[in-house]
């Protein structure tokens, strides 16, 4: 058993109407590093996440009305609950999935970023009256709570991904059934009794692991299900899309990308090489927003390399647990072999490997780890799987470009349109290329964007909807429009009084 659950009072069961509860069979949970079993947890059936949905029925007619003040209490007691437990709970975070441990204090305060903003966020949700064309009446426009929500998040951000979703969903006044990836659910329950402690009512979050695809046929089978959020792979997202058309819940879609690093001609190119350093060791380069494809101007290819090699070679590749480990391992050893059968068809048509990071390879206690080797790839090209598919490893491939007119091309080549990253000092030519780009979000000099208070959404096959900012709280809300006869009262003149 991981020891922070006791801490946390969590028990690898699933959680509805406010308590434990069996379902039916056990997924094992284990730790990536080292191959050791964390907790058997218990997997939903059809049946549980019915009475997950029902329960959370029930559960919104109280917090549909609740104050939007209310509300929001609770979710800044949340925030600031997860504040106060981030030690505890990054080192569950590490043990589940892997990423080392200041990258796991990293999201648990990101995750609480979330409920503030939404937590603040709540009582900002106003209508307005508006003008009628016929004289006598007048409109109210009303936002109201969508209604249950089904959410469900991929393991490589399992307890983020998963906040910025519930967070939004009971701000807005929605209440939720979340389907946590089955590598990652200790953390996600994690969240239970934390919330109930914040003064969330029972069946206003309900958890239920259970495998992707039976969730998806439930959650689009069942008419009280208003809004469908994942994240996730856009096949995934295809499948639940397609479903979707049997009720038609509003979908909310974070798929797959495949974001360019567009290094400009006259960029900082140590700044630019270090910062490309710590995006592909974030979660070792697991990221939906994580660069794929590295685009350098021709003539500066060997001075950009010769900053990131070095860098590249002194990160650690360890066991998230251990200080100073830069990186973790991959969720399981088939995403290993996934990775490096991109890197070996690219060197098979001419690609070559600039430097492999093997630091893991010296601590035979990671004998049974998922590690994959960060790699820097040169001479890709666009027609290569590895720059045309998301890699989701710690894979830097390089690929260069005569001008910046066919650096914004290519990088606009591609189904995806979730990130991109430019880096230039003529910061005027930069937000052209940025404006040019055909994504949701572009970091410029800047390898991290994301923040709770912006929205965050892909273009093309990379989603629908936005998660974070105003946006984020808009996906779970529906509005009301109210045609009505304006009150005519005579309350006297000026001269009369
Ligand atoms: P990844 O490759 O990152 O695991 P997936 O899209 O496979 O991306 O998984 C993201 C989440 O979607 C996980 O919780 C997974 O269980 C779930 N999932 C997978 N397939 C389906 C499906 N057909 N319907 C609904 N959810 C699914």
């Amino acid at each position: 058993m991981a020891p922070e659950l006791n801490a946390l009072k969590v028990e690898p069961r699933l959680w509805i109407d406010g308590v434990w509860a069996d379902g039916s069979g056990t997924v094992a949970v284990t730790n990536p590093a080292t191959g050791d079993l964390l907790a058997e947890v218990q997997r939903g059936s059809a049946e549980d996440l019915r009475r997950a949905i029902e329960g959370a029925q029930r559960a919104f007619a109280a917090w549909s009305r609740a104050p939007a003040a209310l509300r929001g209490e609770v979710l800044k007691r949340a925030a600031a609950l997860l504040t106060a437990r981030r030690s505890t709970l990054a080192a569950l975070l590490t043990r589940e999935q892997g990423k080392p441990l200041a990258q796991a204090l990293g999201e648990v305060d990101y995750a609480a970023s979330f409920f503030q903003w939404f937590g603040e966020e709540a009582r900002r949700l106003c209508g307005r009256i508006q003008p009628h064309p016929t004289p006598g009446f007048e409109y109210l426009v009303q936002p109201f709570p969508a209604g249950v929500v089904g959410l469900i998040t991929p393991w490589n951000f399992p307890l983020a991904q998963g906040a910025k979703k519930v967070a939004a969903a009971l701000a807005a006044g929605c209440t939720a059934v979340w389907k946590p990836a089955e590598q990652t659910p200790l953390i996600a329950l994690a969240l239970a009794p934390l919330l109930v402690e914040a003064g969330l009512p029972a069946g206003g979050l309900q958890i239920v692991t259970a495998p992707g695809r039976l969730v998806g046929e439930v959650f689009t089978q069942d008419a009280r299900i208003r809004v469908l959020s994942l994240t996730g792979s856009t096949e995934t997202g295809r499948s639940l899309a397609a479903a979707a058309v049997r009720h038609f819940p509003r979908l909310s879609l974070e798929l797959g990308g495949n974001a360019p690093f567009i290094v400009l001609p006259d960029a900082d190119l140590e700044k630019a090489a270090s910062d490309l350093v710590r995006l592909k060791f974030l979660c070792s380069g697991q990221v939906c927003v994580t660069a794929n494809r590295i685009f350098i101007p021709a003539s500066r290819e060997s001075e950009f390399l010769e900053h990131l090699q070095p860098l590249w070679l002194q990160a650690r590749v360890g066991n998230g647990l251990h200080d100073g480990v830069d990186a973790g391992p991959l969720i399981h050893h088939q995403a290993c072999q996934q990775v490096r059968a991109l890197i070996e068809d690219a060197l098979a048509q001419g690609a070559a490997e600039v430097c492999v990071n093997r630091t893991h390879a010296t601590d035979a206690r990671l004998a049974a780890g998922s590690f994959c080797a960060p790699t820097v790839v040169r001479g890709v090209r666009d027609d290569m799987a590895l720059a045309s598919t998301e890699i989701f490893g710690p894979v830097a491939p390089i690929l260069t470009y005569a001008s910046i007119e066919e650096a914004v091309w290519r990088a606009n080549g591609t189904p995806f349109g979730l990130a991109a990253y430019v880096y230039g000092t003529d910061v005027a030519r930069a937000r052209a290329v940025a404006e040019a780009l055909e994504v949701g979000i572009v970091g410029v000099n800047e390898w991290r964007p994301l923040r709770a208070e912006i929205p965050f959404g892909g273009i093309k096959e990379s989603g629908l909807g936005w998660e974070g900012g105003e946006e984020g709280l808009h996906e779970f809300v529906v509005l009301k429009t109210i045609a009505l006869p304006r009150a005519s009262v005579n309350i006297g003149t000026k001269e009369n009084l």
